[in-house]
């Protein structure tokens, strides 16, 4: 690759050519599809200058449209600077696979690696250079909208799969593999805990706990080489994150040593006026670019104010200068100097997007991201049983999810047509609508589950109940569709409910009536499919949440690697003055890792190589499993720790390790985890990431509340006593 004198370039620069390169807006109301500029830019107060020149833009894709756009920004751009072209490709381009909640519900990072490198082909093809994902908040409140777009409530996990992410949407080199995008990990830093749990809301935690629990997935992300972070639309500490130095200069850049470029969310930087610590645009974009955002999406606070900022000397041009240096090197390593049409062709978008191989790949995921939370002898179904298919999902292709822009429902097979294909013997009833319900709507239900043996109950929220700026307050599924189940209820046939949702839901009205429940999520473009092999036990279910569910919301937040108070409750004491509540169980009503399969697994003798450990040595822990039912099944491992005598309050459990296990019916495995010190350090007073000497629990299961518990003492060597 020739080498491109970048600085140079900047050099040769005016400073309204600078400028231009930090300003992003969307494409689609930007370009027309022979490229030509004809968006409202005008009433925005951006000079048509400013936009021939902007650095980069978002939401354009499909290979004629971004090559044609492309070709006419280099007729114009004196330097020849490419255009970068972004978009969010969350979890999937077209090839749709599960939301990210439910991609989490696998503990699959091989598979998650596989979904990032077939969205970013498709991605590519179609033009796109940067996906606005890995997205990796930490989660512990389902009312919020966007928990679909994480993997859920552990710093462990959500660090894993960030790094599964970032290595399959950019390969190992962006400039030899085209079909590869550069990644740009969101939302920096804390977006996932909004108070109430309602979108962009106020953030408020301590340093310890957004070090401990908040920021390792980002962290995470660009050990990996992310190439991009995006910021946040809350608070940190008080001040918003797009614009708060301390959060972007000195952690991220100083701290961590990121070089890459900082982009803000869509129109933060404007925002911080109505937060309230900016009083106009000019004082925004000042505290912005001084907070280290290189790229303005969405609002003109830069290219309004930068220039006039710099030249009444309240900015320095330097400030700019590596800003722009930023972005021209991440356009010279997707190697767009050389090639600004990069990967973009429209004869490989026939052949890459929506491929069978695409398909199989989103098909097994979704397979593995379902989680079996009830089964009380239902399922799997038989061939033979006639099957009466009711609620409003039976015949919906709205399975796709958030983020699912150019997924389309056309390609979407609906859990009727998936199920008619392995069977003969069903029919189907609408039952409801998502949120009303008619009498003959129920009427209908009723006959249909009069005539079957089994009732499968497709019910859930519709995807824009989940997303951006879709926090609910009230997380049951909605009143008409358990007005359904009620009716349905009254038939007595055994009823297997499959969930469509986007958050842990309160599942009142639905676990206890249900005999076997199925979460489904949204399953993407081969959902449906997926969901019939499991449905017919040609596949074993094997996902385990990746987030609890609650009672109900009032519970909200509960997680399970939370704090014990000095007041914990058992379950069952009767003394008043503990920490519990009145009417409900401290714990989740389905806990972290817990999820069933058709077979069943026996945990037996755990064993520590040793009782005591110090700092050079591992301990390793075993343990034994043995497959008790009569279906091969896949088992996830977990192995969690405690910290029993910390120098501040540890978790009651923090997941450490897992190990996906593949077991035959009757087999037995031997299963081993290898324990350091490492793993066992955190944030002590002082900030100092470090262990403790004394005494560890360990606990190993199917789930977070099901396991075995060990034990040993960690023995270091201390120079001074008085520690
Ligand atoms: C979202 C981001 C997204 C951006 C660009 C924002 O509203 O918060 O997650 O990447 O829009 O579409």
């Amino acid at each position: 690759m020739a080498q491109i004198d970048l600085k140079s370039i900047i050099q040769n620069m005016t400073l309204e050519e600078k400028v231009a390169q930090l300003m992003q807006l969307s494409g689609n109301f930007y370009y027309g599809l022979a490229g030509e500029i004809t968006g409202p830019f005008e009433e925005m107060g951006i000079s048509e200058f400013v936009v021939k020149n902007s650095g980069s833009v978002l939401g354009v894709s499909g290979a004629d449209t971004v090559r044609k756009i492309q070709a006419e920004h280099l007729k114009t751009n004196r330097h020849g600077i490419p255009l970068l072209f972004m978009a969010d490709i969350v979890h999937g381009f077209k090839t749709i696979f599960p939301i990210p909640l439910a991609v989490g519900c696998s503990w699959d990072m091989e598979l998650a690696e596989k979904s990032a490198e077939v969205a970013a082909s498709e991605a590519a093809v179609a033009g796109v250079h940067v996906t606005f994902a890995p997205m990796v908040d930490l989660v512990r409140d389902p009312r919020w909208g966007r928990v679909l777009e994480t993997t859920g409530e552990d710093s462990y996990l959500n660090s894993a799969f960030a790094k599964a992410f970032v290595r399959g949407f950019q390969g190992k080199d962006l400039a030899v593999d085209q079909m590869r995008v550069a990644a740009c990990v969101k939302h920096f830093a804390a977006y996932g805990a909004p108070e109430g749990g309602r979108d962009y809301n106020t953030v408020n935690m301590s340093e310890r706990q957004l070090r401990e629990s908040y920021l390792s997935a980002y962290k995470a992300a660009l050990d990996e080489g992310c190439e991009m972070v995006m910021t946040s639309f809350n608070t940190v500490d008080g001040i918003p994150a797009t614009g708060n130095k301390w959060l972007m200069r000195d952690l991220l850049r100083k701290e961590w040593g990121f070089d890459g470029v900082l982009i803000s969310d869509w129109g933060a930087v404007k925002e911080l006026i109505p937060h309230g610590v900016a009083g106009n645009e000019a004082e925004a974009a000042r505290k912005a670019i001084l907070a280290g955002v290189d790229i303005e999406m969405m609002t003109p606070c830069y290219i309004r104010s930068l220039k006039n900022l710099i030249e009444s000397g309240k900015v320095t041009e330097t400030l700019l200068d590596e800003a722009v240096l930023r972005i021209l090197k991440l356009k010279e390593k997707l190697g767009l100097f050389e090639n600004p049409y990069r990967a973009a062709d429209a004869v490989k978008e026939k052949e890459v997007i929506l491929s069978e191989s695409n398909r199989e790949v989103a098909c097994e995921l979704a397979e593995k991201s379902c989680v079996l939370l009830k089964n009380d002898n239902v399922l799997p179904l038989d061939k033979q049983q006639n099957i009466a298919l009711i609620g409003p999902f039976a015949q919906s292709s709205d399975i796709l999810g958030a983020w699912s822009w150019q997924g389309e429902v056309d390609n979407t097979a609906n859990l009727h047509e998936a199920l008619q294909a392995l069977t003969t013997n069903v029919t189907v009833a609408q039952g409801s609508h998502v949120e009303t319900i008619t009498d003959e709507q129920v009427t209908e239900a009723i006959e249909a589950a009069k005539a079957a043996d089994v009732i499968v109950l497709a019910v859930g929220e519709y995807a824009s109940m989940s997303g951006e700026a879709c926090s609910r307050a009230d997380i049951t599924l909605p009143e008409a569709q358990l007005h359904l189940i009620k009716q349905m209820k009254t038939i007595n046939k055994p009823i297997a409910v499959i969930l469509f949702n986007g958050r842990p839901l309160d599942l009142h009205g639905v676990l206890d009536e249900a005999d076997a429940v199925l979460e489904a999520w949204y399953p993407g473009t081969e959902g449906a499919s997926a969901i019939a092999n499991i449905l017919f036990g040609k596949v074993n279910p094997s996902g385990k949440l990746t987030m609890s569910f609650p009672h109900t919301a009032g519970q909200i937040p509960v997680y399970y690697n939370a704090y014990n108070t000095g007041r914990p409750y058992d379950g069952v004491s009767r003394d008043h003055y503990l920490s519990k509540y009145l009417d409900i169980p401290n714990k989740p009503l389905l806990p972290f890792g817990f999820g069933l399969s058709y077979t069943n697994y026996i945990y037996e003798n755990l064993r520590l190589s040793s009782d005591t450990m110090t700092a050079d040595e591992q301990i390793q822990v075993s343990v034994t499993i043995t497959n008790t039912g009569n279906y091969t099944g896949e088992e996830i491992v977990q192995l969690y720790i405690r910290d029993m005598t910390g120098d501040v309050v540890r978790p009651v459990k923090e997941l450490k390790d897992f190990q996906k296990v593949s077991l035959n019916p009757k087999e037995t495995k031997e299963i081993q985890f290898q324990l350091t010190e490492a793993q066992l350090r955190y944030y002590h007073q002082d900030m100092s990431f470090t262990s403790d000497e004394g005494l560890f629990e360990i606990y190993v299961g199917g789930s977070s509340e099901d396991v075995l518990t060990g034990g040993f003492t960690l023995k270091k060597m201390y120079t001074n006593l008085n520690d």
